[in-house]
């Protein structure tokens, strides 16, 4: 895992984006804020078309996927998860606006973050992702439980192409029928919206 796809991708000079060649300058990690190792993040952004990325952070970044419909405490769904580039530790609390023009241009609020963990008896994390199967327990403000990420094409044009994952979350006491991300729309770190942050609102205190 490496970062020059997440830094060619960009220009630093127009978006409000970390640029990881240049540390963590932008934004001191808070107290709310996950301490770093084993720390998921889940921002809610709305590019051309509205996504919410996945991100575990795995051997020094953040791994990342574009779920298209949002994560689900439904076990009975099964959320497409777009494997996009990885990006760096330093991108976990972003939330902003990326103009216009830009890549991903849009905005941006973290939906959701906390700890993960591979299900015990799971390989590690990156052993997982390369074989096609993460089996994960994620411990965050809104999503909470087992989940099972599965790659559903083959290896040999994932690497051609951005792999196509299954996000399901298992069925366990923290499942909940008919969950849908789009009911719980704050933001876990500075209490806004997406709609809040494209107007330019402050963070409200909690
Ligand atoms: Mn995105």
């Amino acid at each position: 895992m490496s970062l020059p796809t997440y830094r060619s991708k960009r220009d630093f000079r127009r978006t409000p984006e970390p640029d990881d060649r240049h540390g963590d300058s932008r934004s001191p990690a808070r107290s709310r804020e996950p301490q770093a190792g084993g720390r998921f993040v889940i921002h809610r952004h709305r590019a051309r078309r509205l996504h919410y990325d996945l991100r575990l952070e795995i051997d020094g970044v953040l791994a990342s996927w574009a779920v298209p419909r949002g994560p689900t405490l439904d076990p009975s769904a099964k959320r497409l998860a777009v494997q996009v580039e990885d990006h760096p530790l330093s991108y976990f609390g972003f939330e902003g606006v990326i103009p216009a023009g830009q890549y991903g241009g849009g905005d941006v609020i973290v939906w959701d973050w906390g700890r993960w963990r591979p299900e015990p008896g799971q390989a590690n994390a990156a052993t997982a992702l390369r074989a096609g199967e993460l089996k994960l327990v994620i411990e965050g403000e809104k999503l909470r439980g087992g989940f099972v990420l599965i790659r559903t094409d083959g290896w040999a044009k994932s690497c051609r192409t951005k792999p196509k994952w299954l996000l399901i979350h298992r069925r366990d006491d923290a499942a909940v029928h008919g969950w849908d991300a789009e009911d719980h729309p704050a933001s876990v770190k500075s209490g806004r919206t997406n709609e809040d942050v494209a107007a330019g609102r402050r963070a409200k205190s909690r």
